[in-house]
């Protein structure tokens, strides 16, 4: 791929969804890594859509619709609501470019840097590691956008950055902590209580378990040994000391 140098690339705003092959265009269009995305026309090949029927690629036409879009403002690009589609980022654009009030229409576009909301992260560790590599393969810079602020995932030429890196690590360990205390205990519960039975729960709060043991003995457990067994389907827990 090359940018040319000899011209100023524009820089606007767009957003892309993101899967184990990289990133497409909200039409399903793939943007592939280290290749400039060279816009075709789709109006022209739906005969009767389009205003004037052109070559396919002699993209963008003033009286089209086609060519790679992005708008110009972070401002707009955030009050049209574009963020909430996926994964935003900068994007160069270049060759013939038409230009509207808001936005940019262009022949080609390359993805300049790319800002990764953590809620798009996946849960599931092997699809969250397939996505990064397919992501980094852009070889853009990467930015993780939590709570206002940007943290560094990837750099241009030099790969992952360990702050980035960090951050996933402590947003794995959060996310197991709050999938195991998201499953609510509650009073009626059945817990087995291993080596001693099946206890059904009496009062369970965010530090403390009760639960009665046959039809007189009470469990006291912390509600930190309490927890969900994915594989059983049951609470499972330690006895403590009685
Ligand atoms: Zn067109």
């Amino acid at each position: 791929m090359s940018i040319p140098d000899y011209i100023s690339p524009i820089i606007g705003y767009r957003v892309w969804t993101w899967g184990t092959t990289g990133l497409k265009s909200l039409c399903g269009e793939r943007w592939k890594p280290s290749q400039s995305l060279a816009a075709r026309c789709r109006a022209s090949s739906v005969v009767g859509r389009a205003e004037v029927v052109h070559d396919t690629r002699d993209v963008p036409q003033a009286n089209c619709t086609c060519g790679v879009y992005a708008v110009k403002t972070l401002d707009h690009f955030r009050s049209a609501g574009y963020e909430r589609f996926g994964i935003h980022g900068e994007v160069y654009l270049w060759g013939a470019v038409v230009e509207h009030e808001l936005g940019w229409r262009a022949q080609f576009a390359y993805p300049k840097t790319l800002f990764l909301p953590p809620d798009l992260i996946p849960s599931d560790t092997k699809e969250m590691e397939s996505r990064l590599e397919a992501l980094a393969a852009y070889s853009t810079d990467i930015f993780i956008v939590a709570c206002g602020e940007s943290i560094p995932l990837c750099w241009k030429g030099s790969g992952f950055d360990a702050a980035g890196l960090d951050y996933l690590i402590r947003d794995r360990t959060r996310y197991y902590v709050r999938r195991q205390r998201d499953r609510t205990l509650m009073r009626g519960d059945r817990v087995a209580v291993l080596g001693r039975g099946i206890a059904v729960v009496e009062h369970a709060d965010d530090t403390e378990v009760h639960a009665l043991l046959g039809s007189r003995i009470i469990v006291r457990m912390r509600r930190n040994d309490v927890a969900w067994n994915q594989q059983n389907l049951r609470w499972e827990a330690e006895a403590s000391a009685p």
